[in-house]
C-alpha cells in the first residue's frame, strides 16, 4: 500500500517523480505530494488523486533540480488531507521524509520529540519519523536515518533528502517494499518496479533493516553504499529486471482489470512454459526441486494468505487432499499468526500473495519457520520479501498485475498450486496416465480460456439485468466453493455490490432467509460430482423467488430450465474446473463496476499490496 518514488541523477525530477507515481497510483490513491529541492526544499501536497497534484504543480513555479521524492498515500494515521499527506518536513534543518508502513511508537516518540520543542502539524505516524531525523541531524543525513531507524518499531520504506546536503537521498526499509534502481549517472527508487522500468532495469533490493545513501557528486557522477542500521556495510545483489514497459500499459483495454482478464491465456502460457511434460507425466518446478524430498515426505501443509489469495490457497488444499493425498489446511495468514499454531513435524507453509509483501502473510510465514516449518512462496513479484524469505517458492510469471482486483495473479496462483500438487502427486502415488492426462488439461487451460472470454458482451447484458440489486448470493460446492468466495469478494470490492459467497448447501442453514423476490444467486454448476446437489440448492432459491445465474459445462441444455441466465465454459476435471468457472465470474464484476460508474482500477478504500497489518 502506499507508492513511494525518488529520484537523484542529471534530470529534471519532477516529471520523473510524477510520471512513476502515475504508475504507483494503484498502490494508494487518497492523497498525493512532492518535494524537490534545487536550492531550498518545495513540497506540494495535494488530497485526492495525482492528477490533482499535477495540476497544482502545473500553476506553481519552481520545483526544478535533479533530486526530489515523491508519494501517493493510503492512509494509516489520520484523516485524508492536505496536512496529512506526504511528504513531511522539519523546515528548520529543510529535511523532508515520504514513508510506506506504519510507526509503532509513534507516540512514546512524538511526546519526546514535543518536550524537545518540536511542533507538529499533523496527525501522522511518519511526521514523528521526519522529525526525529531532524532531531538527530548534525551534517550527516545518513547518519541521522540510521540512528532514528534503531528507534522505531513498525514496518517503513522512506526515502529522504536534506536541503543541506543536496546531493544525497537516503533510503531505507524495513517490511515495507522499496527497490532501487541504478541508471547511468541517476538512481530512481520506488515501492516497485513499475515506475523503474522506464528508466534503467538494473536494481536491487534492500533487506530488513538496511539503509542505502545514494550520492551525487559535483561532477555528477554516481555512486552508492549500502548499510545496516549499525553501519556496518552490506553489498547489494544487483539484478536485471524480467518486465518491459508494454506490460504496464493499458494499450487498448479501458481498465488494467479487464486487460488483466483477458491476458490470463497469454500470462497462463507463462506460468506452463517450460514446467510441464504431458507426454512423460513430469513436472519441471525448479525452485522446489531442492526439496523435493522432504515435500514428498511432509505430514502436514498448511496453506496461508489474505484475500484472493487466500482462496487460491483453499485450492492448493484441495488439490493437496485430493490429488497428493496429504493433510492440508487453509488459515488466513491474519489469524495465524496471532494463534499460537501447534506445527507438527515435517510440516511445510505455502505462502500466497500477488505481491510477496503482504504483511500478514509474512508475518505468519516467519511464525511458521521458527517453529520448524519448511516455507515455500507462491508469489507473483520476483524479488519481493515473501520469495527472498522462503525456503523454495514457484513465481506465478503472470507480469505486473495492476487492477487492484485481483485476477490473472489468481488463476497464476491456482495453476502454480495445481503444478506443485502435481508434482508431489506423481511423487507418491500418481501414476504416470493420470498425471499425464491432467498435465494435458492443464495445458490447455489457457485456450479453453479464450473461449469464455468471449462471452463478455452476454456477460455484460446479463449483467444490465442485476445491477441495481444489492444483495447478491454466490454459491458453489466442492472445487467450486472458493470460486463462489472469489465470486463475491470480486464483485463487492469494486462495485460496492454487497455479496456473500457460500458453500451452496449452507444457505439453507440461515442465508436462505435472506432471498427475496428478484434476488440475484449466482451458482456455480459446471458438470462435476455434485452436480445433482447443486441443482437441488438452486430449486431451493427458485421457488423462494431468487433469480438465478448459473455457469454451467458446455452442452448443458437442461440447465437452461433452472437458471434464468447462464454462462458456459468447456468441460474438463473437476479440481481444475475454478481456472474456467473463476472468469466469467471475474467478467461479470468488471461489467457491474462499469455499469454502476464506479473507477474500476481504484477501488474506494482499498489499494494493491497490502503491506499494513
Ligand atoms: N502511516 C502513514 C500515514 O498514515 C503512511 C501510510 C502509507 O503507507 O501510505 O500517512
Amino acid at each position: 500500500m502506499c507508492g513511494i518514488v525518488a529520484y537523484l541523477g542529471h534530470r529534471e525530477a519532477k516529471p520523473i517523480l510524477l510520471e512513476g507515481l502515475k504508475r504507483l497510483e494503484y498502490r494508494g490513491y487518497d492523497s498525493a505530494g512532492i518535494a524537490t529541492v534545487n536550492g531550498k526544499l518545495e513540497v506540494c501536497r495535494t488530497v485526492g488523486r495525482v492528477s490533482v497534484l499535477e495540476d497544482t504543480l502545473r500553476k506553481l513555479p519552481g520545483f526544478h533540480g535533479s533530486i526530489g521524492l515523491a508519494h501517493t498515500r493510503w492512509a494509516t494515521h489520520g484523516e485524508v488531507s492536505e496536512r496529512n499527506a506526504h511528504p513531511h518536513r522539519d523546515d528548520k534543518r529543510g529535511i523532508a521524509l515520504i514513508h510506506n508502513g506504519t510507526i509503532e511508537n509513534y507516540a512514546a516518540l512524538k511526546q519526546y520529540l514535543r518536550e524537545k520543542g518540536h511542533v507538529f502539524t499533523s496527525e501522522t505516524d511518519t511526521e514523528v519519523l521526519a522529525m526525529l531525523i531532524s532531531e538527530l541531524y548534525d551534517g550527516d543525513l545518513e547518519a541521522a536515518v540510521q540512528n532514528a531507524l534503531r528507534e522505531v518499531r513498525g514496518a517503513y520504506a522512506i526515502a529522504v533528502l536534506c536541503e543541506k546536503e543536496q546531493g544525497v537521498l537516503v533510503v531505507a526499509r524495513k517490511g515495507s517494499p522499496l527497490i532501487v534502481g541504478v541508471g547511468d549517472r541517476e538512481f530512481v527508487v520506488a515501492s516497485d518496479a513499475s515506475a523503474i522500468v522506464a528508466h534503467t532495469t538494473q536494481v536491487f533490493e534492500l533487506d530488513d533493516y538496511q539503509v542505502a545513501k545514494l550520492s551525487r557528486d559535483a561532477k555528477g557522477e554516481t555512486t552508492f553504499r549500502t548499510s545496516t542500521l549499525d553501519n556496518v556495510p552490506v553489498t547489494p545483489k544487483i539484478r536485471q529486471l524480467e518486465f518491459e514497459l508494454e506490460q504496464i500499459e493499458l494499450g487498448s483495454h479501458e481498465t488494467f482489470m479487464m486487460k488483466e482478464i483477458c491476458e490470463q491465456p497469454r500470462c497462463l502460457r507463462m506460468t506452463l512454459q517450460g514446467r510441464v511434460s504431458e507426454r512423460e507425466g513430469r513436472i519441471v518446478l525448479g525452485g522446489i526441486a531442492e526439496h523435493a524430498r522432504e515435500l514428498i515426505r511432509a505430514r502436514q501443509f498448511v496453506l496461508t494468505g489474505q484475500g484472493t489469495a487466500y482462496h487460491a490457497a483453499m485450492l492448493g488444499e484441495y488439490f493437496l487432499e485430493d490429488l497428493a493425498k496429504v493433510s492440508a489446511k487453509t488459515e488466513y495468514a491474519s489469524e495465524l499468526r496471532y494463534r499460537n499454531p501447534v506445527v507438527v513435524d515435517n510440516t511445510v507453509v505455502i505462502a500466497v500473495s500477488q505481491s510477496g509483501e503482504t504483511a500478514d502473510t509474512l508475518a505468519a510465514l516467519r511464525e511458521l519457520k521458527e517453529r520448524g516449518a519448511l516455507t515455500l512462496g507462491v508469489v507473483n513479484v520476483v524479488g519481493s520479501s515473501i520469495s527472498r524469505e522462503t525456503d523454495a517458492g514457484v513465481y506465478l510469471r503472470v507480469g505486473p498485475e495492476i487492477g487492484v482486483a485481483s485476477t490473472k495473479a489468481f488463476t497464476g496462483q491456482v495453476m502454480v498450486l495445481a503444478m506443485v500438487s502435481l508434482y508431489i502427486a506423481r511423487r507418491r502415488f500418481m501414476s504416470m496416465d493420470t498425471a499425464g492426462e491432467m498435465l494435458g488439461e492443464l495445458s490447455r487451460v489457457p485456450e479453453l480460456m479464450e473461449r469464455i472470454l468471449e462471452q463478455s458482451n452476454h456477460i455484460r447484458k446479463v449483467c444490465e439485468k442485476y445491477v441495481d440489486r444489492e444483495n447478491w448470493l454466490f454459491l458453489g460446492r466442492g472445487y467450486n466453493y472458493p470460486v463462489a468466495l472469489e465470486g463475491a469478494l470480486k464483485l463487492k470490492e469494486i462495485s460496492y455490490i454487497h455479496a456473500e459467497g457460500m458453500p451452496a448447501a449452507e444457505m439453507k442453514h440461515g442465508p436462505i432467509a435472506l432471498i427475496n423476490d428478484g434476488m440475484p444467486a449466482v451458482f456455480v454448476a459446471n458438470k462435476g460430482p455434485q452436480y445433482d446437489k447443486v441443482m437441488l440448492n438452486i430449486e431451493q432459491v427458485r421457488s423462494r423467488g431468487g433469480r438465478v445465474i448459473a455457469v454451467a459445462t458446455e452442452g448443458d441444455q437442461e440447465i437452461k430450465s433452472y437458471a434464468d441466465d447462464v454462462f458456459y465454459v468447456p468441460p474438463i476435471s473437476d479440481p481444475l474446473s475454478p481456472l474456467l468457472t473463476v472468469v466469467p465470474l471475474q467478467l461479470l464484476a468488471c461489467h457491474a463496476a462499469v455499469l454502476r460508474g464506479h473507477d474500476v482500477d481504484k477501488p474506494r478504500n482499498l489499494a494493491k499490496s497490502v503491506t499494513v497489518e
